[in-house]
Order: C-alpha cells, then sequence, then structure tokens
C-alpha cells in the first residue's frame, strides 16, 4: 500500500506541471492528465488509477511510499543534524582567520564597523605570533592524519596584511604538502588591493576562491565602498577582477542587496560585458546576499523576489545556474556544531561566529588555550552553549524544523538570524509558516530558471 510523500510539491510553472521531491531532490514535469489522476488517487481513488508506468514512476523517485516512510525520514534528519553537530570531522580542518581589525574601506552596512579599528598600524606582533601559534596547531592535526586543511582569510580587509599572507599561504602549502595533505584558501576581501603583483604572489593551484564585493554600477559603488576621501575604487577592483579571472583564479563576485541598491545591481549585470572579459566566465561565481539589520533591508519573504530578478539577468548570461540539488540536514554553520574549526583574530581569540569576530563579548577562548589543553574540544562557554543549545533546531521554532518538508533546502536558517527573531529584531518568520512559504518560492525560482 502505497502513498504520497509529505516531501512530494507540485509546481505549476509558466503552464507546466512540476512533481518535485524535497527529499532527494528529484524534479519530474508531467502532463495534465497525471496531474489529474495523481490527484484523484490523493482524495481516495485506488492506486490503479495511475498506469503501470506513472506508477512505477512515482514508486521509483519516492513520491509514492510506503506506510512510516515520512516518519522515519524525519528520524534521519534529526540524526544527521545530531551527527554533524557532535561528531566532530576529524579529518578536515576549517579555520576561518581575521588578519586584521584594521580597513582600507568605510561601508555603512559593515557588520563588523563597531569593532573595526581605525588606527592604520600593523599589528605585526600580534599576527606574527598567532600566525606561528596557527601553524604549530595545523602541525599537530597533520601529525594525527588529517586530509584536508581549509583557511578563509578576511579581515578587517585581509590585503592590508599583503606580506605576512602571501608568505603564510605558502608556508601552510608546503607543510600540507610534507604530509601530502589537501590544502586550499580562501579570501573575503573588497578586492582593491588584489593587483596582480599580489596574486603573482600567491600558490593559484590552492586557491578555492577570492571573494569580492561589487554594490552596483559605478556610481552607486563609489558612494558606498570607498574611503572618507571617496575615491574611484570600482574601476581599481574591475581592473583586479579581470586580472585574476584572467590568471585562473576564481572569483566569487559577491552582491549585497537592500532596497538603496537593487536596481543599480540590475543594471551593473546588464552591463556587466562592457566591463568584465566574459571570455573568462569560467572563472566567475555570483553569490547575492540579503543585508540584514538596516533600515534599507528587504524582509526575508521580499528578498526572494528581489534576488530572482537578478538571478535570472544572471542566468540569461551564463553566468549563474538553477541550483535545486539536495543534501542532509546538518548543522547550518561551525557556530551551531561542537567541531574544533576555528573562528580566529589575530590576536589569538577564538569566536563561534564570523559576525562577532573582534567583539570580546562573544570571545570563547584564545588558539594557546587551546592547545594547552591538547587540542580538546572546545569549552563550553556561554558563547558556545548559547549556539549549540539555545540557538539549535532543538529548542528554537518547537522542534518543527525536524519534521519540515522544506529543511534540507533551508537547513533551518543561519543561527544568528534565528537569534534576531528570538531577540524580536528580525520578524518573527516561524508565524503562520512564512519560513516555509520562503522556501517555496525560492524553489519555484530555481524551476523556473530551468531552460533560461
Ligand atoms: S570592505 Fe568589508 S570590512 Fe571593510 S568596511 Fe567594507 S564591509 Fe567592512
Ligand atoms: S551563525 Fe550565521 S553569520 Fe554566524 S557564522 Fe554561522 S552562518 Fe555566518
Ligand atoms: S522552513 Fe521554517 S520550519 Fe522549515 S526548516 Fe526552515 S526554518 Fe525550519
Amino acid at each position: 500500500m502505497y502513498n504520497f510523500s509529505k516531501y512530494m510539491e507540485i509546481f505549476k510553472i509558466n503552464n507546466k506541471n512540476y512533481i518535485f521531491n524535497l527529499n532527494n531532490g528529484c524534479l519530474i514535469e508531467v502532463d495534465d492528465s497525471t496531474i489529474g489522476k495523481m490527484e484523484l488517487f490523493k482524495n481516495g481513488y485506488q492506486e490503479d488509477i495511475l498506469n503501470d508506468l506513472e506508477r512505477q514512476t512515482l514508486i521509483d523517485n519516492q513520491f509514492l511510499v510506503s506506510e512510516g516512510f515520512d516518519e522515519k525520514q524525519e528520524k534521519i534528519n534529526h540524526l544527521t543534524y545530531s551527527i554533524s553537530k557532535y561528531n566532530n570531522n576529524k579529518d578536515f580542518l576549517k579555520v576561518d582567520f581575521a588578519l586584521t581589525d584594521k580597513c582600507n574601506f568605510n561601508c555603512p552596512y559593515c557588520f563588523e564597523c563597531n569593532n573595526l579599528s581605525r588606527n592604520h598600524e600593523h599589528n605585526c606582533k600580534s599576527l606574527i605570533e598567532t600566525g606561528n601559534e596557527l601553524y604549530s596547531y595545523i602541525s599537530k592535526f597533520l601529525e594525527k592524519g588529517i586530509k584536508k586543511v581549509e583557511i578563509v582569510f578576511y579581515g578587517g580587509e585581509p590585503t592590508l596584511e599583503k606580506d605576512f599572507v602571501a608568505d603564510y599561504i605558502k608556508r601552510i602549502y608546503l607543510l600540507c604538502k610534507e604530509y601530502n595533505t589537501s590544502f586550499q584558501y580562501v579570501f573575503i576581501t573588497n578586492g582593491f588591493l588584489f593587483t596582480k603583483d599580489f596574486s603573482d604572489r600567491l600558490p593559484k593551484d590552492c586557491c578555492k576562491f577570492i571573494q569580492i564585493t561589487i554594490d552596483g554600477e559605478k556610481e552607486f559603488h563609489n558612494q558606498r565602498r570607498t574611503n572618507l576621501a571617496k575615491i574611484n575604487t570600482f574601476d581599481k577592483i574591475i581592473e583586479n577582477v579581470n586580472q585574476l579571472i584572467s590568471n585562473r583564479f576564481y572569483v566569487v563576485i559577491r552582491l549585497n542587496i537592500d532596497k538603496s541598491n537593487f536596481e543599480s545591481i540590475g543594471a551593473f549585470i546588464d552591463n556587466i560585458g562592457e566591463l568584465i572579459d566574459l571570455k573568462h566566465k569560467q572563472y566567475l561565481g555570483f553569490d547575492i546576499a540579503r543585508v540584514f539589520g538596516s533600515d534599507m533591508s528587504y524582509d526575508l519573504y521580499e528578498y526572494e523576489k528581489v534576488r530572482k530578478v537578478l538571478l535570472s539577468k544572471l542566468m540569461k548570461i551564463g553566468l549563474s545556474k538553477p541550483r535545486l540539488s539536495c543534501k542532509a540536514l546538518t548543522t547550518f554553520c561551525i557556530a551551531e556544531s561542537l567541531s574544533n574549526d576555528l573562528v580566529l583574530d589575530y590576536k589569538g581569540n577564538l569566536y563561534r561566529c564570523w559576525n562577532n569576530v573582534f567583539d570580546d563579548k562573544f570571545k570563547i577562548n584564545t588558539l594557546r588555550d587551546l592547545m594547552k589543553n591538547n587540542l580538546d574540544p572546545l569549552d563550553h562557554t556561554d558563547v558556545t552553549l548559547d549556539f549549540i543549545e539555545n540557538l539549535s533546531l532543538e529548542n528554537v521554532n518547537n522542534k518543527e524544523c525536524f519534521k519540515c518538508k522544506y529543511c534540507k533546502y533551508c537547513q533551518g536558517i543561519c543561527p544568528a538570524i534565528r537569534r534576531s527573531i528570538l531577540n524580536g529584531i528580525e520578524e518573527n518568520i516561524y508565524k503562520d509558516d512564512l519560513c516555509k512559504k520562503i522556501i517555496r518560492e525560492r524553489l519555484e525560482n530555481e524551476i523556473s530558471f530551468i531552460g533560461v
């Protein structure tokens, strides 16, 4: 006896019917007659209303499931989440390394603005000491047989520490090579100082990507992503993006959207071919993100609509692809997992969440203490407990996320946003299932991009 799984979602888009399996990512276009028969079957008709091919296809792709399947899947979702939360991955070490609390820009929406330093002296001593401690920490993991090391360099602006970082990447690259371990690095940068002289000093084959933010067309971008003297940063950044992709570095252009720059970002995408050499577009990716916490922020539901407009522009010129693949429910990020992955600042302080770096209230430990403790799991400080307990899916939204049919596509939203909802800073999207409507809208948009 088979019934339709709750993970089956039906979409009607541009006069076409689609059935989509939210549990395994299977998408099938079906004609009106089959949809009609499926509706009748749902409403109590016998299974034999479907022909053999329809019935077997629906069973093979888990749209039709036997009794208890959905309940079992809910338990599996809880289990995969718990495994990712408590079972430290011994094969992979990731470090998010904030090299400096200084920045050559002065963006109005900077999430770190209260914690950035405007003093322009280098923090050489602390940075070198912390770099050496991290080198020893990684060495100990390599001795234990770890398979992969990844370091994300961010700040402030990491290219303000060009000499340090170029040498440091080479040191870690050689260290990992000695142990036959894979090493990758990432930069999160404003791109202004990412010149050819600098990128020529970096080993290309282990660069995962360089993320560079652009806020819109030249005039708009220069108003926001610049320094107090309002210099033209746009042309230099575009020049640097072009040199990087022509030299086969993978660049992700980050587009931070709010109500003030949506039009300008759209115009930037429309004219992108005049700015960026799309001959090398295989080295170019895009990441569209919502600016949150400002008066000009879109709410999460509005954001899906504007995201769709921008993504569809990118799809039309072959710069983005629909994203429908599905993965197991896991922790959203390392902030809510008890892993040894580190968020580290140049002074050697450790945090759980990127957004809290340089803020003493959120400091959980120091790298030095961690090493003295023989690489034991991170101490259960109040900050860690807040992330792994109070903000955990086990304790927010009445545990609904484990049962939610959209959970593999949502992953329970970013824990920092969960906190903002609990504190009344963000709209409570759990209420009236608004969060589910947002994810459904996102999936509908992604399906509509197929064939664009
Ligand atoms: S470039 Fe980044 S770190 Fe610097 S002010 Fe702007 S948002 Fe903040
Ligand atoms: S909690 Fe959110 S903001 Fe913080 S590290 Fe995780 S994903 Fe990023
Ligand atoms: S859509 Fe809502 S209920 Fe479902 S996983 Fe996301 S936050 Fe949780």
